[in-house]
């Protein structure tokens, strides 16, 4: 079973998609993270984030293995990851290693922006997750916060909005909700509220075979 999750950022998408495979036990993989290491690569290597062949060549360098979390996971990689994963290139450079993850026997669950869409448009169960602005710039800046950053909610929430505005305004891959996914809005829902609702959908999908 091939579950996607797709949703803006802080959205919870992640955590559900966490939970979802602990639940299923399929593995899991957090699609965002290969944007953030490929951006993490080229600020290592002093390049631009707008060098689209850099970008390219380190996408192309990555393995699913690469993942230092605690590096890519601050406020900085994000912003940084939207800009590389505008590139095309990039986006192509990543697309059999997501598919190659998803065929996996037995499945997987995948999150991010385009698993629904374009990396895995036959997927068994689709989830678009969403919340507002606001729910969602409380929450990162919890999370941010949790991690011994310092947070300012303002900037938080405008983070939040120009990540939702690049993701949903670029050309290739935007974040849009696929037709066929179900409409997950978790802005009055904990984790578990959340989690019950997600897994409702998946094993009404599930049974439908
Ligand atoms: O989900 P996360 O916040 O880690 O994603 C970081 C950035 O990576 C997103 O803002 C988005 O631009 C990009 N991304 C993407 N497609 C995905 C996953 C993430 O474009 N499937």
């Amino acid at each position: 079973m091939i579950i996607a999750l797709d949703g803006p950022a802080a959205s919870g998408k992640g955590t559900l998609a966490r939970k979802i495979a602990a639940r299923y036990d399929l593995p899991h993989l957090d699609t965002g993270l290969l944007y953030r290491a490929t951006a993490r690569a080229l600020i290592d290597a002093g390049e631009r984030l707008d060098n689209e062949a850099r970008a390219i060549a380190a996408a192309r360098g990555l393995g699913l293995t690469d993942f230092d979390e605690a590096s890519l996971r601050g406020r900085e990689m994000g912003e940084a990851a939207s800009v590389v994963a505008a590139h095309p290139g990039v986006r192509a450079a990543l697309l059999d290693l997501q598919r190659a993850f998803a065929a996996r026997p037995g499945g997987a669950v995948l999150d991010g922006r385009d698993i629904g869409t374009v990396i895995c448009p036959d997927a068994d169960v689709k989830i678009f997750v969403t919340a507002s602005a606001e729910t969602r710039a409380n929450r990162r800046a919890l999370e941010l916060k949790g991690r011994g950053e310092k947070v300012d909610y303002a900037e938080v929430l405008d983070d939040i909005r120009k990540r939702d505005a690049r993701d949903a305004g670029r050309s290739s891959a935007p974040l849009v909700k696929a037709d066929d996914a179900v409409l997950l809005d978790t802005t009055n829902l904990d984790i578990d509220g959340a989690f019950d609702a997600a897994m409702a959908i998946a094993e009404k999908k599930a049974a439908r075979g």
